[in-house]
């Protein structure tokens, strides 16, 4: 058997486990990555990239066929064909130059990546193949996996996000199980390139994890779209003999709903089974890794970080944890306690979310102004063709410092730097609506949310 030392061992190079390397070898700590399939992890090649470019073809597609048919833009084109594979072998493109980018990070930094799955012997010892590696600190960084139900077993017809992100044909119909961000991100896509597509969520309404109000436009383009909605209905099973999804209404009663694929998407979970993760007896929380305030466990020098250690499980606040982490390892003075971490979804419309909702401002028994600012009042939106949503601010009433932004409209998730910027600096009111926002923007409807607080919107 072969042996390695290192200072800092890395289970993962998902965007949790690959940022705390090009941080650590920056400050120049001896650094191995394990990685048991490809850098980048979920992010880069099953999930957040890969579901933006589908996203992005399936637009393409969408607005050629919309000026095909009727342009209020003066634009006419013939109806557009489509070719599944051309447009996966160009998301794919993009997942391999930035995993290759990564690969590449990592060499100039002297990371040592080590390909392999990992098995943990101790809290300084783990296992790859015939290799041991010995470590001072150890960063678990194993990411996370879709919840399977036990009704509707991966297989065959039955897929989860990772299939619908490389179809080598597109279905006549799917069902979507699950309306929360990924169900619906990917559901709007199909949606988009052809497919009918149906959403089956337990809830009372589609991404149960926003307000109403924020929803709402979404929910209204999905009609639009002519995505069919079962909401409080709960799935049964998938019969293959006659491609039917048994589905439950809200009275019980059984509705069998014909498809050709059903696409999984009811959440992920923390990834802590199969690498003998209980060696180490770790405190957990819930099915995730319990973490303090410097990512740290509850045994001396092992940290979790990303999603194993549990929600929001985001890649941009993996990454940021990985970041401290390294930074922590270097005997640097640091925690993870950010004001805010944005939540966005790419729907359409788009929808983001940083830091307290009025119901959470409530909650926490803050007394805040809540106001909005329509995108319809906005110039930018409509040359965008699209006047649905708003921005939402949320602001203590006796100091008018900015608690929470929220947005659902055409690319507001490029609004989500601005409203964490905001947070993180305890901009106030008056900041935001002192601040010349260019004209025409998106932004501009930010601006008027914080004047329209201020009692004088001026577009409204
Ligand atoms: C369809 C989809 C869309 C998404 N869209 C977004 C989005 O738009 N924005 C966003 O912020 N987040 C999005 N996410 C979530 C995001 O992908 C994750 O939050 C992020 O990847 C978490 O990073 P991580 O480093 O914790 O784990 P991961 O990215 O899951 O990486 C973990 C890595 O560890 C490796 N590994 C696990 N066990 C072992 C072992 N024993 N030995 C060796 N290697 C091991 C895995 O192979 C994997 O590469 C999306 C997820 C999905 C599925």
């Amino acid at each position: 058997m072969q042996t390695l030392n290192t200072t800092l061992l890395i289970i993962g190079g998902g965007p949790g486990g690959y940022v705390t390397a090009i941080r650590a070898g920056q400050l120049g700590i001896p650094t191995i990555v394990v990685e048991g399939q490809s850098l980048g992890g979920t992010c880069l090649n099953i999930g957040c990239i890969p579901s933006k470019a589908l996203i992005h073809v399936a637009e393409q597609f969408h607005q050629t066929q919309r000026h095909s048919q009727h342009s209020a833009l003066g634009i006419s084109v013939a109806a557009p064909t489509l070719d599944i594979g051309k447009s996966i072998e160009w998301k794919d493109g993009i997942v391999d130059r930035l995993t290759t980018g990564v690969a590449a990070l990592l060499k100039k930094n002297k990371v040592q990546v080590v390909q392999g799955w990992a098995r943990i012997i101790d809290g300084k010892t783990v296992e790859v193949g015939d290799t041991r590696i010995h470590c001072e600190h150890l960063v678990l960084a194993t990411g996370s996996k879709s919840v399977n139900l036990p009704m509707l077993p991966i297989g065959g017809p039955v897929i989860s996000s990772t299939e619908a992100l490389a179809p080598k044909s597109l279905p006549k119909r799917m069902v979507v199980v699950g309306g929360g961000y990924i169900g619906l991100e990917l559901g709007i896509a199909y949606r988009k390139l052809g497919v009918e597509v149906s959403v089956v969520e337990a809830q009372d309404r589609i991404l149960p994890a926003y307000d109403a109000e924020l929803t709402q436009p979404v929910h209204d383009e999905l009609k639009k779209l002519g995505v069919k909605l079962y909401l409080k209905h709960s799935v049964q099973a998938f019969d293959s003999n006659n491609n039917t999804l048994r589905v439950s209404d809200p009275n019980g009663d059984t509705l069998n709903l014909e498809t050709d694929q059903v696409l999984v998407a009811v959440g992920r979970k923390p990834n802590t089974q199969g690498w003998n993760l209980e060696a180490l007896n770790l405190d957990m929380n819930g099915a995730s890794i319990k973490v303090d305030h410097r990512c740290q466990t509850s045994m001396r020098n092992v940290y979790a970080i990303g999603d194993v250690s549990g929600e929001p499980m985001l890649a941009h606040r993996a990454m940021a944890q990985g970041e401290m982490v390294a930074e922590l390892i270097s005997g640097k003075t640091r925690e993870f306690n950010p004001t805010a971490i944005a939540a966005v979804c790419f729907t359409d419309p788009e929808l983001v979310v940083v830091g307290k909702t009025p119901d959470d401002a409530k909650a926490a028994g803050l007394d805040c102004i809540v106001s909005s600012f329509p995108f319809a009042a906005n110039g930018r939106a409509m040359t965008l063709e699209s006047k649905s949503g708003f921005v939402r601010v949320v602001a203590r009433r006796d100091n008018h410092v900015i608690v929470g932004w929220q947005a659902v409209g055409v690319g507001v998730s490029e609004l989500s730097t601005a409203f964490a910027q905001s947070l993180e600096m305890g901009a106030r009111l008056e900041d935001i609506a002192g601040t010349i926002h260019a004209h025409p923007t998106l932004g501009e409807a930010v601006q008027e949310a914080a004047l329209r607080a201020l009692g004088h919107a001026l577009h409204m």
